[in-house]
């Protein structure tokens, strides 16, 4: 469905409100101007989104940012970025992020639930859409996910 940018990260971040007042974390939202309302699976990319937003909040200590970004480097691509300033992830452990069940230091993931299959999900929903993902993260500084969609040819040119 077309689907407005803006209108969707603000819909999934408002789901979580109650969580980051709780933990008192605050979440930005930044839509560039050129962003256009784009073609997508709403319900998997909310599930992306939501996921994001959730491992941001379950590794970044009380008094955090989250920051979610929307631009378009190229007319015929959505970029979106979802970075904190948490705990981040050790650097052996980063190209294994997006496999199946794979959790960092299971100390630390074990009192905080989960499977470890969030990133894998998002992974293979972006890449259904014809996009990519990515991780960057730095530890004890932050981690940023950041994920491409296509526009479709008819909304790139309109
Ligand atoms: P699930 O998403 O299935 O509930 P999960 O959140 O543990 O479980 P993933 O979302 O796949 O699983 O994340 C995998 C692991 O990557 C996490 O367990 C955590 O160790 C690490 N991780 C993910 N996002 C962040 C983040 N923003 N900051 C620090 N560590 C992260
Ligand atoms: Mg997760």
């Amino acid at each position: 469905e077309l689907t407005d940018v803006t209108d969707m990260l603000e819909e999934v971040a408002d789901r979580f409100s109650f969580q980051l007042e709780q933990r008192n974390i605050a979440i930005t939202i930044q839509v560039e101007p050129d962003v256009r309302s784009i073609m997508l699976d709403r319900d998997r990319i909310e599930q992306v989104l939501d996921n994001l937003i959730s491992n941001s909040i379950k590794y970044t200590p009380e008094g955090g940012h989250i920051h979610i970004h929307a631009g378009c480097p190229e007319r015929e691509r959505l970029e979106v970025s979802v970075s904190d300033d948490g705990i981040g992830i050790p650097r052996k452990d980063l190209n294994r992020i997006f496999e199946r069940f794979y959790r960092v230091d299971k100390a630390r993931s074990r009192a905080m639930g989960g499977t470890g299959l969030g990133l894998s999900i998002a992974r293979e929903i972006v890449k259904a859409h014809g996009g990519a993902i990515q991780l960057d993260s730095e530890l004890g500084q932050g981690t940023k996910v950041t994920f491409t969609l296509p526009y479709l040819q008819e909304e790139a040119a309109g």
